[in-house]
């Protein structure tokens, strides 16, 4: 069966929709939130290692800004188009409602391939994305952070290159940056472990136990490699991990600190000979009690949602799970932590950097992660109550929660008549 709901921008829409529509809401509430209220397509020059020019295409969103400033990650891949960025930010919007941070929904990219560039090309290429993009983006306005294929040293140059332009030390602007220019504590490892506090949670109250349960995570990025590494040293069996080259299969368990620190030498995971090679496809079929997707979107489609063996798909990844497969999941009692929730950890860690930038007064690493578990546990207990007085999944339940957020605040500052 075709799936028809691969435009994520299409589907973030049509939560929207249903969510407004469930809440009886004003129409008004939807007619604003179905399309971003800003988008930025901007050219992005800047000097190949030979001397020549390259000219990428980069993209700023701004969804929705009822709550406080827009707030989203800034996304390197080849993929990267305007109706993804648009959705990436979408879900930001309803990502920020529901944890209860003071920010809108924002997101960025640039269409390359990161592989295909040196690091000095990379800085190149981020410092002038900041120069097409300075005049939307700031602490107050539109707040980024990584995403795929971005990391810290990139948001560094990112933040200098802004101070630089402003003429003053900006380092509220971004977030995700190395601890010694105003990162915080606990923010690299905040969004697995938000993903691993969340699905916990979850399979305690499905009466798994998660120290002793089977784990196959897609994706070794900052979120995979991060949850794949909390949940082993929690006891879990991850029996498998992937990269976009193909995955890894032990039955037994793979020790994951060995397999970072293989990563860390060779770069990726192919030749790891303690484990069978196996494609990305066949690791999300696996016979397992918990898959964390933590890649990219559309990877569990109507396609292969009949043949996951998972209890439980820990959404890592924004958008992993397609509409129609979700009602898959759902008719085969399969429990979904919904993006907008399993992965909060990163923002909710980076809103409490931006805290810390604007304060200028530090936190350590237990009263972040003290306080991450308090935000994502709040925000599980408002999706539970809708989803037990709407009787609907854990992904419609969260939209509930945000959109009705969202119409409180656009209705009190006057934007509904
Ligand atoms: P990353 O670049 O650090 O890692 C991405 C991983 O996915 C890499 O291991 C890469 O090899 C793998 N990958 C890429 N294409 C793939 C494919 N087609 N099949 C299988 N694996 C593939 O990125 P990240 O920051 O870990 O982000 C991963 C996902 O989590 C994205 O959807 C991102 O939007 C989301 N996310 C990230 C954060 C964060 O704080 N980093 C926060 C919220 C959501």
């Amino acid at each position: 069966m075709a799936d028809t709901s691969l435009n994520p921008f299409v589907r973030a829409q049509q939560s929207f929709k249903e969510a407004v529509e469930t809440l009886g809401l004003e129409a008004a509430v939807y007619e604003i939130l179905k399309q971003p209220m800003r988008t930025f397509e901007v050219a992005v020059p800047f000097v190949r290692d030979d001397g020549t020019l390259q000219v990428f295409t980069g993209y700023r969103v701004q969804h929705n800004d009822a709550l406080g400033p827009t707030k989203g990650g800034l996304r390197f891949h080849p993929d990267v188009n305007v109706d993804e960025v648009k959705a990436l930010a979408m879900w930001m919007t309803v990502k920020c409602a529901l944890l209860g941070l003071p920010y809108g929904g924002g997101k960025g990219g640039i269409a390359c391939d990161v592989d295909q560039l040196s690091e000095g090309e990379i800085e190149r290429l981020s410092r002038e994305y900041i120069r097409a993009v300075n005049l939307v983006i700031g602490p107050d306005k539109d707040i980024p952070a990584p995403d795929v294929s971005t990391n810290p040293q990139i948001m560094a140059w990112m933040v200098d290159e802004y101070s630089r332009i402003r003429g003053e030390n900006t380092f509220g602007l971004i977030t995700g940056k190395p601890l010694v220019i105003g990162g915080s504590r606990g923010r690299v490892e905040a969004t697995g472990h938000g993903l691993v506090f969340a699905t916990r949670q979850l399979a305690t109250e499905m009466g798994i136990d998660f120290a002793r349960a089977r784990i196959a995570v897609q994706g070794f990025g900052n979120v995979g490699s991060v949850a794949a590494t909390i949940a082993y040293r929690m006891g879990a069996s991850v029996v498998a991990v992937s990269d976009k080259d193909g995955g890894l299969y032990n039955a037994s368990g793979i020790d994951i600190d060995d397999l970072v620190e293989y990563k860390r030498v060779n770069r990726n995971l192919a030749g790891y000979a303690k484990a069978e090679p196996i494609t990305n496809a066949q690791l999300l079929e696996l016979p397992v009690d918990i898959l964390f997707p933590a890649a990219l979107e559309n990877q569990i489609t109507a396609d292969n949602a009949l043949r996951i063996q998972a209890r439980i798909v820990g959404e890592g990844a924004n958008g992993p799970t397609t509409p129609e497969a979700d009602a898959i999941l759902f008719d085969k009692g399969v429990m979904v932590v919904p993006d907008v929730l399993g992965n909060a950890g990163g923002v909710t860690v980076s809103y409490f950097e931006w805290v810390q930038n604007q304060s200028r007064f530090y936190w350590s690493e237990e009263e972040v992660n003290h306080r991450l578990e308090e935000y994502m546990s709040r925000a599980m207990a408002d999706m539970h109550r809708m989803h037990e007085r709407f009787g609907v999944t854990l992904r419609k339940a969260a939209y509930l929660v945000a959109t009705d957020r969202l119409a409180q605040a656009m209705r009190v500052r006057g934007w509904l008549k």
